[in-house]
């Protein structure tokens, strides 16, 4: 049998290898509840696994996990940056925020990232690899572990595209929801997309429950081509009809990002063109200056640029919000804390 990662198994998979073992059925729970409920990260912890079996899984399926190697704390609000190291070296980013209804953390689904948005630091390298389900949960757990807190909800929002790495990325989301493990509400959790529209389909029909964030950055498809090379690939009638087939299956209101960048989608007349482009949809807009990037020579909308934005779209009936800005005093930008914290170098 052709195994994951321990941290990927699900508890019939555990099942499965424990019978081939000769080791009974029951023990899958155990262990399975031992890493997904209790925050345990070695074999060696697990004391009611009989020592012998505790030796053979240390041998044959060890366990990657996750690991804090820096926690970036922001002075201004809660918000915490982690750099964590995976098994083979690889790092990537995690952050921790405080809202009023509990903990959300943003992970991230892969080394780098492909996509090329010119507004990100995580894509400056590409992509490395991808994370396994194991290890996308295991930035949880370990959180948890080092702050003594429970995280409520969890956005796939950090380096990669999670849809570029699709079976990994629902295995996750089986994983973290499952009864027998964490048990995270298939509610409170967020999947951000580029717009992969074809990934964007699939993930509609299996209606899973889970909120879609689409980022979409731009009016319309020449604004989006300068900053996003996604939309090369997909115009933006493609992206808003597979959002659109999106809420028909689920019934699940869209969010989408638009970050504001400062003269070059921050104007009114692109406030009107996006409000027309969405009216009718079943969607909510995240307005939120750019963080700047170092390497980029974009920056962010003033404040007055971002309510006078708002305010058309709020006119226009389009429900928005404007995200609140979170820890500003760290590297708030994606990728801007592994690339200063490691050897990455552009590709
Ligand atoms: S914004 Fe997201 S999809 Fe775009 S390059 Fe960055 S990590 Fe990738």
């Amino acid at each position: 049998m052709k195994t994951p990662d321990a941290f990927s198994m699900m508890p019939d998979e555990w099942k499965a290898y424990l019978l081939s073992q000769g080791e009974k059925a029951f023990r899958a729970q155990q262990i399975f509840g031992w890493l997904h409920k209790e925050h345990v990260f070695s074999y060696g912890e697990m004391t009611n696994l009989p020592k012998v079996l505790r030796d053979r899984l240390d041998a044959e399926l060890p366990l990657h996990s996750a690991t804090i190697a820096l926690a970036q704390r922001s002075r201004s609000d809660d918000t915490v940056k982690y750099l964590m190291t995976l098994w083979d070296g690889e790092q990537i980013e995690t952050v921790l925020m405080r809202y009023h209804y509990g903990y959300s953390l943003c992970i991230s689904s892969q080394v780098g990232c492909r996509m090329g948005c010119r507004f990100c630091a995580s894509t400056l390298a590409g992509r490395k690899r991808d994370l396994t389900a194991g290890e996308m949960v295991s930035q949880i757990y370990a959180v948890e572990a080092a702050e003594g807190v429970t995280v409520s909800h969890v956005v796939v929002m950090g380096c990669g595209e999670p849809f570029d790495n699709y079976d990994e990325l629902i295995r996750f989301l089986k994983l973290i929801t499952d009864p027998a493990g964490k048990n995270l509400s298939i509610r409170n959790l967020t999947v951000s997309t580029c717009g992969l529209t074809d990934e964007m389909r699939r993930f509609a029909d299996l209606d899973l429950g889970v909120t879609l964030a689409v980022s979409l950055h731009a009016p319309n498809d020449e604004v989006r081509r300068q900053i996003m090379p996604v939309a090369n690939r997909f115009t933006m009638e493609e992206l808003l009809a597979a959002c659109r087939y999106y809420t028909d299956r689920t019934h699940r209101r869209i969010t989408f990002e638009y970050a504001l960048i400062r003269d070059v989608n921050d104007a009114a007349a692109q406030a009107k063109e996006l409000a027309g482009k969405l009216r009718g949809m079943l969607a909510h807009v995240n307005l939120i200056p750019l963080n700047p990037v170092t390497e980029r020579d974009l920056s962010g909308s003033d404040p007055e640029r971002v309510r006078a934005f708002a305010n058309i779209l709020e006119k226009e009936h389009i429900p928005v919000t404007v995200r609140r800005e979170m820890g500003q005093d760290i590297d708030a930008a994606c990728g801007q804390l592994r690339r200063r914290h490691s050897s990455v170098k552009e590709g």
